[in-house]
């Protein structure tokens, strides 16, 4: 009986502790309708709530909250990295998530695809991606296109973005998003995971004297290795897309060092995690003439 009381009160020192964490944001939100920080978007005491475990790192603080509320990204494919990426970027607060896919979900999906469930079979993968970044977080506001993202549309959509997440399975698309974002200048975290190996970098052309994915890669038409046809191993995908994710999530906040200039590889197979320093390269057919 005594420990039984023990535990009781244990429990309500816990929630009482929880309630004026609670209460000091609610108060926080107060004040913050007096004193915006960001003009453009206020956040309601639910928000401020929902996002507090980002708010109380002082990193981020009330004004990086804002600036992921406040931001646009487009994210190219809706598959092994785009769901994980996708997922937690809609949970850590993000206001807008465009999605490209022109993919349908298949069984075959499921084992890394995160983002889409046994009901989804069939489905537009756009679709069900939409609904389960609405289930997370209705505060993003979530664009979800079924197409195959190229052209025109691609320009204006890397345009209109803050960040770009490259999580596409193909060369042609990859160089395609990698010409818009030098373009526009506009910063690309590019993923790629298979069989037990992935990497990611960040190309911000303009920043940093950053290189672009051109200059890590040449255009020469050979065709990228799928998972459909060598494997992949399913949390290699949600390694990548969540660090994808955290960098773009670095990169609105301007916080931390993002991978511009370095790439970042994992050995999932003995766990070794390699960084390699990338250079611009001057002659880049991409991004040599540009800066
Ligand atoms: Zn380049």
């Amino acid at each position: 009986m005594e420990v039984l009381s023990k535990t009781i009160t244990q429990v309500l020192d816990f929630v009482s502790q929880r309630i004026l964490f609670l209460n000091s944001y609610t108060l926080l939100g107060r004040f913050l309708k007096i004193q915006p920080v960001n003009e453009k978007y206020t956040m309601n005491d639910e928000q401020l709530l929902r996002y507090s475990r980002q708010i109380m790192l002082p990193q981020v603080d009330i004004a990086g909250q804002q600036k992921l509320l406040n931001a646009k990204i487009l994210i190219v494919g809706a598959g092994g990295l785009g769901s994980p990426a996708a997922m937690y970027l809609a949970a850590a607060g993000i206001g807008q998530l465009t999605i490209y896919d022109d993919d349908n979900v298949d069984l075959s999906n499921l084992q890394r695809q995160i983002s889409h469930f046994t009901k989804d079979i069939g489905k537009a993968k756009v679709t069900s991606t939409c609904q389960t970044l609405n289930n997370i977080n209705p505060d993003t506001h979530v664009i979800a296109v079924q197409q195959r993202l190229a052209g025109e549309p691609l320009l204006r959509e890397v345009n209109d973005a803050d960040a770009v997440l490259d999580c596409s399975d193909n060369f042609s698309t990859r160089f395609a998003i990698n010409k818009a974002c030098v373009n526009r200048q506009i910063p690309l975290i590019s993923g790629a995971a298979i069989r037990f190996e992935g990497q990611v970098s960040v190309f911000f052309p303009g920043r940093n004297n950053s290189p672009c994915y051109n200059c890590l890669y040449q255009e020469n038409g050979e065709e990228m290795q799928s998972c459909s046809e060598n494997g992949v191993i399913a949390p290699i995908t949600g390694i990548i897309g969540s660090i994808q994710a955290l960098e773009a999530i670095k990169l609105l906040t301007n916080i931390g060092d993002a991978l511009i200039g370095r790439l970042l590889l994992l050995d999932g197979l003995t766990m070794e995690w390699n960084m390699m320093r990338l250079r611009k390269n001057p002659s880049c057919p991409t991004c040599g003439k540009t800066d």
